[in-house]
């Protein structure tokens, strides 16, 4: 087996032999502790599941992947380390890199599109939220997600009603997902340290899901939260299928003073519903079938 990647001494060899330096504006943080990696990849690998992975960096968690999971299918955005993670990891046959923008590659042609897979990635932290979201509203079968995530983001994922952190990523992860911190992760875990401490949070889904329903709840929940500051009103009257957003709040007993952040899931269901299965639709602009 080759000599582990996630070890302050073999990650500087790397960079060195490569004449690499990590780049800030691609949110690179390479792991170099082993013991953290081998918890991460023990928690998002199945023994008979493909993992798909975001960001590879120099392969320090892919390494990892590689040995306990059926397949490792990995996209990095830096076109300079492809070459090193073909070299340091060329022999694990299981792996697939791909070089690209995570956020553009299209899912529903993937080759692991019908196959139940796991999601796990070490994130870069400026694109976490949009990542995210791709997953969340993507046609993948991912059965469980392990993510790093800045441990603000992390209090962010759990956030209830009136809390300052909540938001539409926070209603969509209360409804679909039960949400667990593995472990919290210091700086030193990381060459270069970054400038906050880290968390490890896994995500699995709760049930089968409803596709149809969700395909038009997600925009929906965004959309009231698309302009914070305004009350849902405001929000609410930017969407066209509402025929009298003042109405609509009224008949579910909401203020029309009320703010999308005071809101529970529940609530937000029931609005969808009366939008969208109820009265409160414009007769010319029908919403989505649930
Ligand atoms: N997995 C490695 C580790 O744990 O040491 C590196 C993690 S580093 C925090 C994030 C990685 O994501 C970097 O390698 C960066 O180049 C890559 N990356 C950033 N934006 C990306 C994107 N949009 N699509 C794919 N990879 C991206």
């Amino acid at each position: 087996m080759a000599e582990v990647i996630a070890t302050p001494s073999k990650t500087a060899e790397i960079l060195r032999k490569y004449d690499l330096r990590a780049q800030k504006r691609f949110g690179q943080n390479f792991l170099i502790d082993p013991n953290i990696v081998r918890k991460i990849a023990e928690a998002a690998c199945e023994k008979d599941l493909p993992v798909l992975e975001v960001g590879p960096g120099i392969g320090s968690l892919t390494q990892q992947l590689c040995l306990c999971a059926k397949e490792v299918h990995t996209y990095e955005i830096d076109k300079k380390l492809i070459p090193v993670l073909q070299q340091e990891l060329g022999e694990y046959e299981n792996l697939t890199i791909t070089e690209g923008d995570f956020l553009e590659v299209d899912l529903e042609n993937v080759s692991f599109r019908d196959e139940e897979i796991t999601f796990c990635s070490n994130l870069p932290y400026y694109v976490t939220t949009p990542i995210l979201f791709k997953l969340i509203e993507s046609p993948l079968k991912i059965r469980r997600m392990t993510v790093m995530v800045q441990k603000e983001v992390a209090e962010r994922f759990r956030a209830q009603p009136n809390d300052p952190e909540y938001g539409a990523l926070s209603v969509i992860l209360a409804y679909r997902y039960e949400v667990k911190n593995l472990l919290n992760v210091g700086k030193g875990a990381f060459s270069p340290q970054p400038r906050v401490d880290s968390t490890v949070v896994t995500f699995t889904p709760k049930g089968e899901g409803n596709p149809a329903f969700e395909k038009s709840f997600y925009p929906f929940v965004q959309k009231c939260f698309a302009q914070r500051r305004k009350t849902l009103y405001n929000n609410l009257r930017q969407i066209p299928e509402i025929a009298d957003p003042s109405e609509l709040l009224q008949k579910l007993g909401f203020k029309e003073s009320v703010r999308a952040q005071e809101l529970n899931v529940q609530d937000f269901i029931r609005l969808h519903q009366e939008i969208y299965e109820g009265k409160s639709v414009r007769e010319d602009q029908s919403g989505p079938e649930r």
